[in-house]
């Protein structure tokens, strides 16, 4: 018979946000549950140096994930290696069915399910996901030594995957929408003085060209945003940088959401629109998106998780 773990408080989530709600709601001493997801310690773990979490001058984001998953366990907190399918917040209990067959009921639930890689929908970028078309450096670099490379995007992942691949690429060629970059600006002064990388300022992809025996990406064909001139770029390998989308599926016709599906939090806290479930991190802020904000609010998570079931209790 499938099991069912009841809780005082259901963590969905273990990037930088869930495994600091773990922390605190583990010292409150609420035994809290927490499950980690298809992608154990979230979006650092897709990246290299991490040179802005407080108190590491540079950490590589899968180690510092590695220390946080420690640092909850340490505390009490259990965590659970499963995938949330289904979330019931009609009425508390919450329930949650998980991927394994497990059920969870919980008094509270925080909500911390970040973002995901988005995509720019074209047919030829999904025809060759995985054999040349690739949303993360980290873990696709490797098979592109000594080819050339083209990275779209220009924000932090953007530059920051440009400046990855060179470890591996003959040359990168970055291509942005406009003539700015988005990303931090020593990010963008270590791009400019890189001898491999080339910017192409204007223009967007629109199209992946390949082959289908043996499959895999030969160029790309970019197009220039005011004249529409189309120009092809040879290359093995495409990377789409172009931001992250909120993990709010499992909310979405459950909670308030704004902004392309952020989940709206009551202002100066982590309270969503229904009491007794909380948000905290990339799921809810669409403005700074950091490990260190994400941590912060899964602070403020649990604390506010715990004055909830404080006042339940009287
Ligand atoms: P995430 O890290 O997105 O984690 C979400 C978690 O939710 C994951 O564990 C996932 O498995 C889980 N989850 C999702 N759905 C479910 C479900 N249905 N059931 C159970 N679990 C679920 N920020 C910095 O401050 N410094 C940096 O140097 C930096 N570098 C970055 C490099 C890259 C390539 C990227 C993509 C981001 C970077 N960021 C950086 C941003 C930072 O990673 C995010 O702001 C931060 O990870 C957000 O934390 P989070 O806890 O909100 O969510
Ligand atoms: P982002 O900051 O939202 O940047 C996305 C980039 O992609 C922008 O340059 C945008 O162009 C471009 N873009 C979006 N849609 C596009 C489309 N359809 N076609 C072409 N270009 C498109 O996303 P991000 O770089 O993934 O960063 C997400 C968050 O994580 C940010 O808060 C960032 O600071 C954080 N992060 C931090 C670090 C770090 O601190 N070192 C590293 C990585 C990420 P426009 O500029 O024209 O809008």
């Amino acid at each position: 018979m499938a099991e069912t773990r009841h809780t005082r408080v259901l963590i969905i989530g273990s990037g930088p946000a869930g495994y600091t709600a773990g922390v605190y709601a583990s010292r409150a001493m609420l035994e809290p549950i927490l499950v980690q997801g298809i992608e154990p310690g979230g979006q650092l773990t897709t990246t290299t140096e991490v040179e802005n979490w407080p108190g590491d001058t540079e950490v590589q984001g899968p180690e510092l994930m590695v220390r946080m998953e420690a640092h909850a366990k340490a505390m009490g907190c259990e965590i659970i290696g499963d995938i949330i399918t289904d979330l019931d917040l009609s009425e508390r209990p919450f329930t949650a069915k998980g991927d394994s067959g497990t059920s969870y009921t919980a008094d509270a639930v925080i909500l911390a399910t970040g973002a995901r890689a988005k995509w720019l929908g074209l047919a030829s970028e999904e025809a060759f996901k995985g054999f040349g078309v690739s949303a993360c450096a980290t873990c696709d670099g490797f098979f592109y030594r000594g080819q050339e490379i083209v990275v779209i995007g220009g924000g932090n992942t953007a530059v920051e995957e440009a400046l990855f691949l060179t470890n591996f690429a003959s040359k990168v060629t970055l291509v942005h929408r406009r003539d700015e970059l988005r990303a931090e600006k020593i990010l963008q002064d270590r791009l400019f003085k890189h001898p491999k990388i080339e910017p192409l300022w204007f223009h967007t992809l629109d199209e992946v060209v390949g082959e289908d025996d043996p499959k895999g990406v030969e160029a790309v064909r970019v197009k220039h945003v005011e004249t529409g001139e189309i120009t092809e770029i040879p290359c093995k390998g495409v990377f789409i940088a172009i931001g992250h989308a909120p993990a709010s599926e499992l909310v979405k016709d459950q909670l308030e959401t704004h902004m392309g599906g952020y989940v709206k939090v009551e202002a100066g806290s982590t309270r969503t629109s229904t009491p007794g479930v909380f948000a905290a991190g990339d799921l809810t802020d669409h403005i700074y998106r950091q490990a260190v904000t994400s941590a912060g609010m899964g602070c403020m998570a649990a604390l506010d998780a715990e004055k909830f079931l404080a006042e339940q209790d009287d």
